[in-house]
């Protein structure tokens, strides 16, 4: 399979969070990774391959170094699971006009108008409780289920003067059936293969049913959802399983929440990492003073995907920095700090992608339009880890359907593998 298309197959196996995290952990896996439960007690070695998951969303996967963490740092990748999307309410049933409709919450800041008229489904997880324990289903429902319609150009006379105006509320409430028909609940409890009084509750959230696929001059693009941020997923996760016995331990986190501020138990503010790192400094044989040492030692490259100069908006790039689609991973930078790139993680980026023959971009916002965030520099500032932003290269970022070019892929597998493997500096 061509590395193309195996972004693909894990876009496509990852429709929500939860079964990202279930496929980059089945991927690891297959290179001899096994995962630890956070409730265990960890006997860790050097060399040794393991994989730590929180609520489902979050996962950190590490390779043990053969130098102690104190002594080399660690080299760490972060990346985020989640999209924007909509997100099934407790009380999803709503009926008007005679049709039964399922109510939905924004997730994140979506560009709501690229949900209309799509084929979509619902994945996510459901609470099963049928015998007194609770116990947690991944569902990704097959088929289309839901459409949200558009209104019909007829209906909207002033369109074309004001513009198109969606109230999520009222206007972003996608269509099942007819009243007559089943509750949701019901209808997930089947698929389930349980009764509909055992679904207790629900994350689930919409998801487009339409395969990513490559297409453009020469195969040359990816269109798909969720690019921001599994493709970074997927090159973290290449180049994890690429890394054999590194001197500095090796890492990978992938949060969830990213894109709704990261507060939460397993979000970049939360303590997953953190408590990730003292554990394996701890198992191996390092104290509080060694986990201090070893985070003042590390280096994290925040993997999150990056504006391209889109053709018919050339206007909204600062001119002096106007990534290309296909021309390499993209160095984010911003003075407010909204990155956590300095000049010292940015030539260690660099100094990588030259390792393996990496082509850099530079992006930084127009000085009159707001920038956007990561991972970055939250896990920065949580840890006081050196930190620099990066991405390739997309557009439609938050569109239900995103694109992204087939040259970056590999380039950006190859760096996070050199940073993986590099030598202390
Ligand atoms: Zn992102």
């Amino acid at each position: 399979m061509t590395v193309a298309g195996d972004l693909l197959a894990f876009v496509d196996r990852g429709p929500s969070p939860f079964h990202a995290v279930a496929e980059m952990g089945r991927r690891l896996e297959e290179d001899g990774f096994t995962q630890l439960e956070e409730r265990d007690r960890w006997t860790i070695g050097a060399g040794d391959r393991r994989y730590v998951v929180r609520d489902g969303g979050s996962i950190v996967a590490f390779t043990v170094g053969t130098q102690a963490p104190a002594d080399t740092g660690f080299r760490l990748i972060g990346a985020h699971t989640d999209s924007p999307t909509f997100r099934v309410r407790p009380q999803p049933d709503t009926v008007r006009a005679g049709l039964r409709l399922v109510g939905v919450e924004p997730y994140g800041g979506a560009l709501t108008y690229t949900w209309l008229d799509r084929d979509l489904t619902l994945a996510g997880r459901v609470a099963v409780d049928d015998s007194g324990t609770v116990r947690l289903c991944d569902v990704h429902l097959p088929g289309a289920w839901l459409r949200i319609p558009s209104l019909a150009i007829h209906l909207s006379r002033n369109l074309r003067q004001e513009g198109l105006r969606l109230d999520p509320q009222q206007h972003l409430v996608p269509l099942w059936g007819p009243a007559s028909g089943p509750a949701l609940v019901e209808a997930i409890a089947d698929h389930v293969g349980v009764a509909g009084t055992a679904v207790r509750a629900w994350d689930l959230v919409t998801a487009d049913t339409q395969p990513a696929a490559v297409g453009g001059a020469g195969d040359g693009y990816v269109f798909a959802p969720r690019l921001d941020n599994l493709a970074s997923c997927h090159a973290a996760t290449a180049a994890l399983r690429g890394v054999d016995a590194p001197r500095a331990t090796a890492v990978f986190v992938a949060n969830d929440h990213e894109e709704v501020g990261s507060g939460s138990a397993e979000g970049a503010r939360g303590s997953f990492l953190e408590d990730t790192l003292r554990r394996i400094v701890i198992g191996t044989g390092g104290d509080e003073q060694d986990f201090a040492r070893a985070r003042s030692r590390s280096r994290l490259i925040s993997s999150d995907m990056a504006h391209a100069l889109h053709p018919n908006y050339s206007d909204r790039h600062e001119p002096g920095h106007q990534p290309r689609l296909g021309a390499g991973p993209v160095v984010k930078h911003n003075a407010n700090q909204s990155y956590a790139t300095d000049a010292g993680t940015a030539a260690w980026f660099d100094a990588r992608c030259r390792d393996v023959g990496v082509s850099v971009q530079h992006f930084v916002t127009r000085a009159d339009l707001s920038c956007g965030s990561t991972i970055g520099p939250l896990t920065a500032a949580r840890l006081g880890i050196s930190t620099v932003d990066v991405g390739n290269p997309m557009l439609s970022m938050h569109s239900v359907r995103e694109q992204a070019a087939v040259a970056d892929i590999e380039p950006l597998i190859a760096a996070l593998a050199a940073h993986l493997a590099a030598p202390d500096d």
